[in-house]
């Protein structure tokens, strides 16, 4: 069993690096500062330009092998607080969907979001955001405050951040596949993000964001990244792109970024050590 496991998991990883780019840094979604109360700051979303026309790449399909996880229960936040209690006691298909550069989002993907308290233009998930608000709440009360930089984004204003870099690289003069190859470094294709599944939150604490002009992962080196160590799982939350595992998830280290599972999930991966890649090869999901 263990060989059969080996095979399968090379096999995953060999196709998970021939579609859509990985090993980007995914930039904050805004570049506003902190206020001086950061924690209920409530930062001016930046101003989109018009985006050009843009049409995916052929490489950014879907994965044929894998089974759409069904969207369940999705409805505006009418019992938001009953949906987030569920996901919170049991794994559930919809907190555990896979969003990477070989399984990409569809085009038209708009999940149902809602503000997290103390920020305007920080939307995440009904399903989920009572967990998020939770997790944000308790490290204020244990002295580590924290900083939500990004939540939900939507394919729409991935379109617009990726198509700006590329024409960023063609004003430099490259062609524009060299400039859609470059663009990937930095920015994920539309659909490819999981900020696009609004179930990710780039997160770091609010004295660290104010002296940073970009996320960068010396953010490990405080006493938020532990807070989030030792208490995200508790709120469903896992480190999604951990360190040494950039061969799996195709994306290097990112101490900030973190992504809800469901307190189970989060507990399994934790204590397994593993990428979310592996924990849905484990449990033979592929949504
Ligand atoms: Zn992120």
């Amino acid at each position: 069993m263990k060989r059969l496991a080996s095979i399968l998991l090379s096999a995953l990883l060999a196709f998970s690096m021939t579609g859509c780019w990985g090993n980007r840094n995914e930039k904050p979604q805004s570049s506003a500062r902190p206020s001086q109360n950061p924690a209920y700051s409530t930062p001016a979303p930046g101003s989109e330009a018009p985006a050009p026309s843009y049409t995916p790449a052929p490489s950014c399909t879907p994965d044929p092998s894998c089974t759409p996880v069904p969207e369940e229960g999705i409805t505006n936040g009418t019992s938001q607080n009953a949906q987030a209690a569920a996901a919170a006691a049991a794994p559930e298909p919809w907190a555990l969907r896979l969003v990477n550069s070989s399984h990409p989002l569809p085009e038209d993907f708009e999940p149902a979001t809602r503000s997290i308290a103390g920020y305007d233009q920080r939307l995440f998930d009904v399903r989920a955001a009572d967990q998020l608000e939770a997790m944000l709440t308790a490290a204020q009360k244990d002295g580590s405050p924290l900083y939500l930089v990004s939540g939900y984004r939507s394919i729409r204003r991935q379109t617009n951040l990726f198509e700006r870099k590329v024409q960023h690289y063609l004003k430099k003069g490259l062609d524009r596949k060299d400039a859609e190859t470059a663009a990937e470094q930095v920015v994920a294709r539309p659909g490819c993000s999981e900020h696009n599944l609004g179930l990710a939150a780039d997160i770091v604490s609010a004295n660290w964001y104010e002296g940073h002009t970009d996320l960068s992962e010396d953010f490990e080196n405080t006493d938020a990244f532990v807070w989030l160590q030792n208490h995200a799982a508790e709120y469903g939350f896992v480190l999604r792109y951990p360190k040494g595992k950039d061969s799996v998830t195709g994306v290097s280290y990112e101490p900030w970024h973190y992504r809800y599972v469901g307190q189970t999930a989060a507990a399994e991966i934790n204590q397994a050590g593993l990428a979310l890649e592996e924990y849905c090869l484990k449990k033979g999901i592929c949504g």
